[in-house]
């Protein structure tokens, strides 16, 4: 391994551009797609501030991060504003009052890691998922959108990047591969790596967005609009990208010592977080720090055998983008 960390990239990449550009334009959800989301946020809303006047919703994840696709399911958290409630209790009574409407599939999952309410909306066609007094993903998910609005690449690279991910099975946690989350994280630790850079690191700059939760300190510069076009000393394309990204992760990227931390906008060993260990089930096998609860690695859920397939997926892409004469098709061939 590691012995192609220097290759230089094929003379003809940038023939990539217009196939990844359009495969992203395909991704996008529509415009009317967010019109039905408020839709039925406003439905939910109603329901849930006649029951608990002082709660509110917030949408979450992939629906509010700009890096979901279209058709996807929505991600909403209940905040009850008191943090030592009963959720199985708030759960259970949601999913009575949801029912009780013309909502669809309601099921309480008071027993899951993160447990929810689930259902489908017949008349919007949207399925969601909510969950309560989660607001820590309530505070990534601005975090990643404020990554978003700095550079269109991000956006672009995360979503052929996910794309690629859910093609070749690997976008599973429940069978040790990643989730959309860590992708993304790896998207703009890359885009931070860059030199130039095309991403700052938000987190080491001037705090301007500072909140508290579950006793974590959440602060980072959230004036984005006043970094417009901080990449722009960058000129590389999407297609360079994705092939530099790939690359990176099947030939460069030092498994054993470093951990990637989009936090302090660079590597950082192991070692200093004494992730060098098995403790546990965390294995620490790919290290990817989450950006707020510093202690917790997204990779914790890859094991020994799932490490092998996502090395080998990232080796396949990296070699198919080098070598492939219809790099667009094989790359994203259903596994
Ligand atoms: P998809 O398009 O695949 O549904 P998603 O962005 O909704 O993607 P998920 O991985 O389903 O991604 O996660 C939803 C949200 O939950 C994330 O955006 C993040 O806010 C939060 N989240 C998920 N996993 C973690 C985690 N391990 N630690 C902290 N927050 C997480
Ligand atoms: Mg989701």
């Amino acid at each position: 391994r590691n012995h192609r960390s220097h290759i230089e990239c094929r003379g003809d990449i940038n023939r990539l551009n217009a196939h990844f550009l359009e495969i992203y334009e395909s991704l996008i959800p529509p415009e009317e797609e967010k019109e039905k989301q408020k839709q039925l946020m406003a439905l939910l809303n109603k329901h849930v501030t006649n029951e608990w006047p002082k709660a509110q919703l917030f949408l979450y994840g992939s629906c509010a991060n700009s890096f979901g696709f279209r058709k996807s399911d929505i991600d909403v958290c209940l905040a009850m504003g008191d943090a030592d409630v009963d959720k199985s209790e708030i759960l259970l009574k949601l999913a009575d009052i949801l029912k009780s409407d013309n909502l669809e599939n309601v099921q309480a999952l008071t027993r899951a890691r993160v447990p929810i309410v689930k259902l489908m909306d017949p008349i919007t066609g949207i399925s969601c998922d909510i969950c309560v007094n989660n607001m820590l993903a309530v505070v990534n998910t601005k975090l990643l959108l404020d990554y978003s609005k700095i550079d269109v690449r991000l956006r672009q690279l995360a979503f052929i990047v996910k794309h690629w991910a859910k093609s070749r099975g690997v976008n599973e946690t429940y069978q040790g591969t990643l989730s959309s989350y860590a992708y993304v994280l790896m998207c703009i630790h890359f885009l931070q790596q860059r030199t130039p850079s095309i991403l700052p690191c938000l987190q080491g700059m001037e705090v301007t967005y500072k909140v508290n939760v579950d006793n974590v300190e959440c602060c980072y510069f959230d004036q984005v609009e006043k970094l417009q076009g901080f990449g722009s000393r960058n000129g590389e394309s999407i297609a360079q990208l994705v092939w530099a990204f790939f690359n990176y992760w099947a030939y460069c990227h030092d498994y054993t010592n470093d951990v990637i931390s989009i936090r302090m906008g660079s590597l950082i060993s192991k070692r200093e977080k004494d992730w060098t260990r098995r403790i546990g089930n965390d294995r620490h096998l790919i290290c990817i720090e989450d950006p707020f609860e510093v202690s917790h690695d997204l990779g914790r859920v890859v094991d020994k055998r799932s490490i092998r397939v996502l090395r080998e997926e990232f080796e396949r892409a990296a070699e198919i983008l080098q070598y492939d004469p219809n790099p667009c098709v094989k790359l994203f061939e259903p596994y």
